[in-house]
């Protein structure tokens, strides 16, 4: 299958020194171990599909050529993106060799994936959470499999940011120093495609750059938004739900958006005493138990109810600790990562070693 005929958007680029046989069965298993299918599998080519397009690896005398078609501009960054993060794991000296063919056409510009939100309002929402309310220039990639973004915050003090650009050879080169973005992950509560309306919920925790940022922005400030980024409503019809308060948006998303006939069940970790005031949408199938932080933490509370009731899909959103005992347990019990949903929302700061 010819990339070129079939998507409207390609990009190719050599990875010089990088003989196709050193490369063919590398990405045959990588293909295996993430299921993606491999649509041409020749001694000359190898492609694989993808969500948001196919990449195609091909033979020349001393090198491999990527080719890499997508149906639409952001997703073909997005590969591209994904691709050069690929080679430079496993050559790094071959990936700052390439060179994609658009990316002169591109150079200077925004990356695809930016577009800027201006700050409409800012209110409270019970529960300890700032309620943001924006305008977005397109939302028409947010879907309910895609609802997270990052924010791109400039120090507010700065009277010029700068925005990230796209460089000569097709990489994304983010301001440095004094004008670096703080770019923490959010998740869209509300959002009306027509109009660009998008509304998302932070918590409010000390020491929070966005916490302080939401608490003094004031209405017409423009910032940056990348995404949106993978991460969706589960399609289960039977699952338990774990979070802390960064998932609890997320949560309000799933449930409002969940079949009628899913059921399960829903656990809140209060780290923050008033944040099980934060409100949720009824969903008749899932009870929903909210308790304070301090006893087992998700991860250990994941852990029982997969024990008990291992039909359901696991959902968690929560510190890092909690994620990745969770995933430990799903490596060592010899369960599949990939029917569940376990992301790490937030790392606590490690403890300040004693000097005395
Ligand atoms: C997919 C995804 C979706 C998310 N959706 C949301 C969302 O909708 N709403 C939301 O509020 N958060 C959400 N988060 C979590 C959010 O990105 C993090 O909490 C992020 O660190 C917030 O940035 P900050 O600027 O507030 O803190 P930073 O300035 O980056 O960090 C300052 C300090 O705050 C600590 N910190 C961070 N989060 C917490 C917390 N929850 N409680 C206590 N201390 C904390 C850090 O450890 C650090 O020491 C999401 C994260 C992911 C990965």
């Amino acid at each position: 299958m010819s990339l070129l005929d079939h998507f409207d958007f390609h990009a190719q680029t050599a990875l010089p020194g990088l003989p196709f046989d050193a490369l063919h069965a590398d990405i045959r298993n990588r293909a295996r171990e993430h299921d993606l299918p491999v649509v041409v599998d020749t001694a000359e080519e190898i492609q694989i599909e993808t969500v948001y397009g196919n990449y195609s690896f091909q033979r020349q005398a001393t090198e491999t050529i990527a080719v890499i078609g997508a149906s639409r501009a952001d997703w073909l960054f997005t590969l591209k993106d994904s691709l050069s993060d690929t080679i430079a794991q496993l050559v790094p000296d071959v990936a700052a060799a390439i060179r994609w063919s658009d990316a002169q056409e591109q150079a200077g510009k925004l990356p695809p994936n930016f577009q800027f939100i201006t700050i409409r309002a800012v209110t409270r929402v019970p529960g300890h959470f700032l309620r943001v309310e924006a305008e977005a220039e397109d939302l028409s990639h947010f879907t309910t499999d895609a609802i997270h973004f990052r924010l791109a915050l400039p120090d507010p003090n700065l009277a010029h940011p700068e925005w990230p650009y796209l460089s000569e050879s097709g990489q994304t080169i983010w301001p440095k120093g004094d004008a670096s973005l703080h770019r923490p992950v959010y998740t869209v509560r509300e959002m009306d495609a027509a109009s660009g309306r998008l509304v998302f919920d932070i918590f409010e925790h000390e020491g929070g750059r966005a916490t302080e940022w939401a608490r003094t922005v004031t209405p017409g400030t423009r910032v940056g938004l990348t995404g949106p980024g993978g991460g969706g409503i589960p399609e289960a019809k039977a699952l338990r739900i774990y979070a802390d308060e960064t998932g609890f948006p997320a949560v309000a998303r799933i449930l409002e958006t969940l079949d009628t006939d899913a059921r399960g069940q829903v656990i809140l970790e209060l780290t923050d005493p008033v944040s099980g005031d934060y409100p949720l949408p009824e969903h008749t199938g899932l009870t929903v138990e909210r308790r304070a932080a301090g006893g087992d933490d998700l991860g250990d509370l994941a852990i029982a109810g997969l024990a008990a009731a291992p039909d359901h899909m696991v959902w968690l959103a929560a510190e890092k600790t909690a994620a990745q005992k969770l995933r430990a347990h799903f490596k060592s019990a010899g369960l599949n990562a990939r029917d569940h949903y376990v992301s790490a929302y937030w790392t606590r700061p490690a403890p300040a070693e004693d000097h005395a």
